[in-house]
């Protein structure tokens, strides 16, 4: 319950950086407005002005309705197929703004990566998406490594002899439970090279939130369900994953009878 509860305070900080950009580049459209109607300035200057803010309108108005879809989709947890468009352009165009809002505020950019993950996660679990189990392609870190393991895992994870000393020895033991495809990347060039290879239907991904975030970015509309992984020994060094939520996560996507029970 009390995770639940966390959860949401998570996604309202993504919602509020959303809301408070949309309402700075409203503020700035009206003041470009203004100047359209300004006598002094020439017809050329005047017909530009013009047309920047008919394109301003025009994905304030998109932006508006996509962040009305967000909340209603993740207050109702179902999917408004018609509000699908307008939630991408306020998800993904906004979102740079959003983090430049964020500086300003000096809040944590991992905190406010961490926010866009959970309500990405949020919209992900409201389409419902149900699929094969090797239609999903598990995207692990390869700092899940341990350390002092000199084996290389990173082309090909089966290189693994599963002695059980960090994380990879569970994604194999999920893998094989599930039937899932798993792609362990170094960074996002070689996850785009499993997804291009793979071509799933959906990803579950674990990554740090600077990573999470562009790969939900880059997989879009592909959907993915993002696990914030765990790093007692500091970044990428000797990281966890909580398997409950990964189990969990897998469970989602597979249909009901694949789901390894
Ligand atoms: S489970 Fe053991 S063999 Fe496999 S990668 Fe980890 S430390 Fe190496």
């Amino acid at each position: 319950m009390d995770n639940l509860v966390r959860m949401h305070e998570r996604k309202r900080l993504y919602i509020g950086l959303l809301g408070a950009s949309l309402l700075i580049v409203s503020m700035l459209t009206v003041a470009i407005w203004y100047l359209v109607f300004s006598p002094e300035k020439s017809v050329v200057y005047r017909l530009v002005l013009l047309a920047l803010a008919a394109v301003l309108i025009i994905a304030i108005l998109l932006a508006g309705f996509g962040l009305a879809g967000i909340v209603l989709t993740i207050i109702q947890s179902r999917q408004f197929s018609i509000l699908q468009g307008p939630m991408r352009v306020a998800l993904n165009t906004f979102f740079p703004l959003a983090l430049a809002l964020g500086k300003i505020f000096r809040i944590d950019m991992d905190r406010i990566k961490g926010s866009f993950i959970e309500v990405n996660n949020g919209l992900v679990n409201a389409r419902g998406v149900k699929i094969e189990p090797a239609q999903l392609l598990l995207l692990v870190p390869h700092c899940l490594q341990n350390s002092e393991c000199d084996i290389k895992v990173t082309n090909n994870i089966d290189n693994c002899r599963r002695c059980g000393k960090c994380g990879v020895n569970e994604i194999l033991n999920l893998r094989d439970r599930y039937g899932i495809k798993v792609g362990m990347a170094t960074g996002g060039t070689l996850a785009r090279k499993y997804v291009r290879e793979y071509r799933p239907k959906a990803i579950v991904a674990i990554a740090c939130e600077r990573d999470l975030t562009s790969g939900i970015l880059d997989a879009n509309p592909i959907p993915v369900l993002g696990i914030t992984n765990l790093r007692p020994n500091g970044p990428c060094f000797n990281t966890h994953f909580s398997p409950d939520r990964l189990d969990d996560a897998i469970k989602f996507f597979v249909r009901s009878g694949c789901d390894g029970s």
